[in-house]
């Protein structure tokens, strides 16, 4: 009896993965050359396949920020902020990002993952209740199994199933209520209706947790996210972050209109018990963020981009999950269809991600692609060449669902 006999299932998958002539579940780039080009295996590659929104990997100031971070500071901090103390940086960069939002406090973790788990993992206690969309990433399904509280799911961006379950759900609760939903989701690229969430919220007394890793540095002024967009910045509870897509580094952040938010770090299992960013991390960041804030022009370009890829894919009868935006879900209709038209993309020197199940909400299976504004109209030409190829070898359309 072997320890890894229960993931016989999975082990056969990844055994047919590697006997493909790329293999999907261990890519491997030899070079990134830009935000929008790598090298694989001697050839250069378009990347239409990072979260890399606003391209600012390469930016020249962050680079220097970060080169410079490491001379004064070194490459790590060695310790938790709460055993070994915070740099200044750290605090600056709170102090930065609370500004910013308008909100009373903020911290920051290592990863966005850690955001997660760390601040609703805490914030929901024993008699408390989370509700969550049914469509959740991953850190926030485990974020509720770390947290003692009772979990529900509902619908997902459906404010009135989330409305009837606080009605049932409220009276036997002894606690607070925290409903946790994000601003654009990351496998289909659509937005939630925050206006009509935060009204359900407000009605029921329930605190409004949005995460917007994926939307912050795309929407919104200054790129504040959808809760922005849709005038509803202020009564969001909580709101977390990731500096791994727009603000091309790794970390996370989650901000609140509550100052007590701020004194329960302590608290934080995912906060005290790791390391704290690195210097270079964050001092690339508070770069980012500042080029992020003035960052219109970029946020033009990638709406553009988005707006035209969109139209091509639509042309040529791909079935797409949502309205345009920068991540844009091609639904496939099998596993093997997915695997083989990724693996015909990657010859056509186009790289996107490979979404199938369990990573992907309703079992649906996804070639996903997230632009750039740093992808040029050129660049979306290419990839729409080589979806060409792909449509003129067999159906495209798709039955949704
Ligand atoms: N929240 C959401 C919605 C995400 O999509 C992700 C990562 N894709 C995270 C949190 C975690 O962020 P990170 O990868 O920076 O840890």
């Amino acid at each position: 009896m072997s320890i890894f006999d229960k993931y016989a299932a999975f082990l056969e998958r990844y055994q047919m993965a590697e006997m493909m002539p790329k293999n999907p579940l261990g890519m491997r780039f030899d070079e990134i050359l830009t935000p929008t080009r790598a090298r694989v295996d001697g050839r250069e590659i378009i990347l239409a396949g990072t979260n890399n929104y606003l391209g600012l990997t390469f930016d020249e100031d962050a680079k220097a920020a970060a080169a410079e971070a490491i001379a004064h500071h070194g490459t790590g901090t060695t310790g938790s902020r709460m055993a070994n103390g915070s740099y200044a940086e750290h605090q600056d960069l709170e102090a930065e990002i609370a500004d910013w939002l308008g909100m009373k406090s903020c911290i920051v973790f290592t990863t966005g993952y850690q955001t997660n788990l760390a601040a609703i993992g805490t914030l929901a206690g024993r008699d408390d209740l989370i509700l969550i969309d049914a469509d959740s990433h991953a850190s926030i399904y485990d974020a509720c199994r770390m947290s003692d509280a009772k979990m529900v799911r509902f619908k997902h961006n459906r404010p009135d199933d989330l409305d009837q379950k606080l009605e049932r759900l409220l009276p036997e609760t002894k606690g607070s209520a925290l409903v946790v939903v994000e601003g654009l989701y990351s496998m289909f690229g659509d937005i939630a209706p925050l206006g009509e969430f935060a009204a359900v919220c407000e009605k029921h007394g329930a605190y409004f947790f949005v995460d917007e890793a994926h939307s912050v540095g795309v929407y919104g002024e200054e790129g504040r996210g959808v809760a922005d967009m849709q005038g509803v910045l202020d009564k969001v509870d909580f709101f977390s972050g990731t500096f791994s897509k727009s603000l091309a580094s790794v970390g996370g952040f989650c901000t609140s209109r509550h100052a007590e938010f701020d004194r329960i770090r302590s608290i934080m299992r995912p906060y005290t018990f790791t390391a704290s960013a690195s210097p270079a991390t964050i001092a690339s960041t508070r770069v980012t963020l500042a080029k992020l804030r003035e960052g219109e022009g970029l946020r033009q370009n990638l709406w553009a981009r988005a707006e035209q890829l969109h139209a091509g894919l639509s042309e040529m009868g791909f079935t797409l999950c949502a309205e345009p935006s920068p991540i844009v879900a091609v639904r496939r209709s099998s596993d093997l269809e997915t695997v083989m038209g990724w693996q015909q993309l990657m010859q056509a020197g186009v790289y996107v991600n490979l979404a199938v199940p369990p990573a992907t909400p309703k079992g649906a299976c996804l070639l996903r692609l997230s632009l750039s504004a740093a992808h040029t109209e050129d660049d979306i030409d290419a990839i729409l060449g080589a979806f060409a190829q792909l449509a003129e070898q067999g159906a495209v359309a798709v039955a949704a669902e």
